[in-house]
């Protein structure tokens, strides 16, 4: 049967459901009324939704490309090819699976592959920057594994490869960590290298957050260094939500099995479709230029914001985002935030590193520059934001 463009999806949504369409329109309408600096959120493009709205989110397609559970698969086949193919030339890894529902659902096949109930774990402090997969005891990797944390450096707000280098000959763990959610400087993935090979440990980058820069040339590669790297399309790349898993060869089988059938059941045959989308728009000059536009918009505002009198932790960022300290105008995260959405501008509540504040307060805001970027704003459009953000923390 074929499906006729008389109408157009929008359309089509507001004949058959008038409530959703109008939830869409509501959406749309606050984007276009806000100022988005949520630092994990960008603008997916065009041709990524075209991919996701399509006829593959029908098919079932369990298992992997010439293996799989259901018929009619050998389009599927190649949309999945494709896609592997594309990422395996633009992050340079030998193993793909571009299967993952999600970042974190790659990140739990990172455990299910290397890591059996109970082994060691070494990573970033959530309330450092890290991210709740990384073995917080809210979610099953801080309960079905032993997780161990490093800290910050009291004084320079990075991490001090040594403490972890110390914390890691001590721990033992079987995965030593490097990645997370709310940390503006680069990591050392080689000094992370040589850590995880001095302790014995499984090195897993999780690049969710900078996998798009890192493809674009700007900061570290981690798939140089990791035994194994889980990335998410829908941040700085564009893409739709989903989650990739990069690997040394060796890893392959072990990963894939953990995907699937371990984790997951049939993939989105759709959002790998989007994902190889992304890939293709991602290794274009066009983002490399706008990926460098995230970075120079994100100096752009962290240095407004300081010369404006906050402090920006580790005294600026060299990635798309900055946790911003607000305490010194009396005011939680929470409140700066709640502030700030009511102009119009949406930023994170964060929490500073040592922060005396609860997590649901916090002493910071979190802003980021790929959302405005991919809008077009230039780095004199950041200057005027962080003084708007300035104005409006002053009078909060
Ligand atoms: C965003 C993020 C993820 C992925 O999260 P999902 O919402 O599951 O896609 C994983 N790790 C880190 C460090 C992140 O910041």
């Amino acid at each position: 049967m074929s499906t006729g463009k008389t109408e157009s999806d929008g359309e089509r949504l507001r004949a058959a459901d008038p409530q959703i369409a109008d939830l869409v329109d509501a959406e749309n309408a606050r984007r276009d009324g806000a100022v988005s600096l949520v630092a994990s959120e960008s603008v997916s493009t065009p041709a990524v939704r075209a991919a996701l709205g399509s006829v593959f989110g029908d098919k079932y397609a369990e298992g992997y490309p010439g293996h799989r559970y259901h018929g009619g698969c050998e389009v599927a086949d190649e949309v999945e090819r494709l896609a592997v193919a594309r990422a395996r030339g633009l992050f340079g890894a030998d193993y793909v699976n571009v299967q993952p529902v999600s970042g974190s659902t790659a990140n739990q096949a990172v455990y299910a592959a290397f890591a059996q109930p109970g082994d060691g774990l070494l990573s970033l402090s959530l309330r450092h920057g890290g991210h709740q997969s990384h073995g917080s005891s809210a979610n099953f990797s801080g309960r079905w594994f032993s997780p161990e944390f490093y800290e910050l450096d009291m004084a320079t707000e990075r991490i001090d490869y040594d403490r972890v280098r110390e914390a890691a000959l001590y721990y033992k763990p079987r995965l030593l960590v490097a990645g997370a959610s709310s940390y503006s400087r680069h990591i050392d993935f080689a000094a992370m290298r040589s850590i995880a090979d001095e302790c014995g440990a499984i090195l897993w980058v999780d690049a969710a957050h900078i996998a798009g820069l890192s493809i674009a040339g700007i900061g570290p590669d981690p798939v140089a260094y990791a035994d194994v790297v889980t990335v998410a399309t829908q941040k700085i790349m564009r893409g739709p939500r989903g989650g990739v898993i990069l690997a040394r060869a060796e890893h392959g089988e072990a990963l894939s099995r953990a995907v699937y059938p371990f984790l997951q059941g049939g993939p989105f045959v759709a959002a790998i479709a989007a994902k190889a989308v992304t890939f293709a728009e991602s290794a274009t000059d066009d983002y490399r230029a706008y990926a460098r536009r995230v970075v120079e918009n994100s100096a752009a505002l962290a240095d407004r914001l300081t010369d404006g009198g906050l402090r920006v932790v580790s005294g600026g960022t060299e990635n798309h985002l900055a946790v911003v300290d607000v305490s010194a105008l009396r005011l939680t995260g929470r409140a700066a935030a709640d502030a700030l959405s009511t102009a119009g501008i949406v930023v994170d509540k964060a929490v500073l590193p040592f922060d005396p504040e609860p997590v649901n307060q916090g002493s910071a805001i979190r802003v980021g520059t790929p959302t405005v970027t991919a809008g077009g704003a230039t780095a004199a459009d950041m200057v005027a934001i962080g003084d708007r953000i300035l104005d409006v923390l002053a009078s909060a």
